[in-house]
């Protein structure tokens, strides 16, 4: 037998942790490494955050998992808490980003499908190099070919178009169309925030044709950019929006929010979940949203992004050879490079003990956990510097 008993899906690295501490990682052997990754874009608060840790033992020891038959008083409870905070005037919890973005997809389809709409309306308009997860839904909904190879058919109903490209969607709106599905701020595409005006005009293309605007914030949602969900930053509001990975803190969580209208066509019966919206999760969500959700705290995102933004800004023109713009928002921040960003990733994971993420369009991410302070700043640039100091470009393959 020659597999490993992990499928082998993930190409792991070396870097085996078993041990978190706030902004830190700590391996099997002892080593530390400072974490500007955060599970990719899930441990806002850090590795041991002791209101995140007290939430989750106090409701594991009360109360761990129900059945969705029966009333939810914690689902309740943080369902409100995203609806006084969001557009939302509801929400679906379920256990991840794909199946998140799975839901935010019945739902613009049940939207047109429902009663009195117009059933033909069946077709998402989606985004190059959009990354919406591993489902067969999601894999369909991105034009990345590399994520369909071996898994067709695929799901028809996407129709890809360019990013940050009106005239591009305007070409392909048509009786079919349902809405569009977008990442306001594209994450695996390398942190690519969507123009103003892309916004705005798909904001107007919706209201115009009757379509849903879906936005998949699962990656730039929740305090990530300085704003609750990163769609505020453009003055508009979505029908209906995905969240997960840092909504948990951790803890597997996803949702669904959408706007009464919006989800019309998700009565009962339409969709389910048996773990979602269990007491564990809604105890993890509390907690981490009782953190951020509140304007002293995304004050603090915004003041530190600054920050690190501006003196990434002057750091790069020291290496004209290596980096060629800084983008993002708040703590989603992208060094676009003008080399491959994996092989510069893995030196400063190998040799520099930083963690960060490598994203398409050449680009490494950003991603701290949004309570580092001054301290882990100051060592982020320093094994930054000392990174592309020592860093030797590789030779073309
Ligand atoms: C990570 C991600 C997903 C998928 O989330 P999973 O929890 O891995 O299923 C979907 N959309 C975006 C934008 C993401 O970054």
């Amino acid at each position: 037998m020659s597999i490993t008993p992990l499928m082998p899906v993930y190409p792991r690295c070396g870097v085996r942790p078993v041990r978190g501490e706030h902004c830190h990682l700590i391996d099997e052997d002892g080593t530390r490494y400072l974490d500007f990754a955060s599970g990719i874009a899930v441990n806002l608060l850090g590795h041991s955050h002791e209101g995140l840790i007290r939430a989750i033992q106090e409701q594991a020891a009360t109360l761990m998992h129900v059945s969705n038959l029966y009333g939810s008083p914690q689902g309740e409870a943080l369902a409100q808490q995203l609806v006084d905070n969001t557009f939302g005037d509801t929400a679906f919890f379920c256990n991840s980003g794909a199946e998140a973005v799975e839901t935010a997809i019945k739902t613009a389809r049940a939207y047109h499908q429902h009663e009195g709409g117009d059933e033909n309306r069946t077709e998402l308009i989606t985004f190059a190099n959009a990354f919406h997860g591993r489902t067969m839904a999601t894999i369909s909904a991105s034009n990345q070919t590399k994520m369909h190879k071996g898994f067709r058919p695929l799901l028809r109903g996407f129709m890809y178009s360019e990013f940050d490209d009106l005239d591009a969607v305007k070409e392909l709106i048509n009786e079919r169309t349902a809405g569009f599905l977008v990442e306001p701020i594209q994450g695996e595409g390398g942190i690519r925030p969507a123009s103003q005006e892309f916004m705005t005009g798909l904001r107007a293309l919706a209201d115009e044709h009757d379509l849903m605007l879906v936005l998949d914030e699962v990656q730039c949602g929740v305090a990530r950019t300085g704003k609750l969900y990163a769609h505020e930053h453009y003055g508009i509001e979505p029908d209906i929006l995905a969240t997960a990975k840092g909504i948990g803190g951790g803890f597997p969580l996803g949702a669904c929010i959408a706007t009464e209208k919006a989800a019309r066509g998700m009565g009962f019966g339409t969709h389910g979940s048996t773990y979602g919206g269990n007491p564990l999760a809604m105890a993890a969500g509390k907690a981490v949203l009782d953190t951020v959700a509140n304007e002293e705290f995304l004050a603090e995102v915004t003041e530190k992004g600054e920050r690190i933004r501006t003196r990434l800004e002057q750091f790069i023109g020291n290496y004209p050879d290596l980096f060629e713009l800084v983008r993002g928002k708040g703590l989603m921040l992208g060094i676009k490079m003008k080399v491959e960003s994996r092989p510069f990733f893995v030196h400063l994971r190998d040799n520099h003990q930083l963690l960060m993420v490598a994203a398409g369009d050449q680009t490494l991410r950003v991603l701290p956990p949004l309570v580092i302070g001054d301290a882990e700043i100051e060592e982020f640039f320093d094994k930054l510097s000392a990174g592309a100091a020592s860093y030797a470009i590789p030779e073309a393959a």
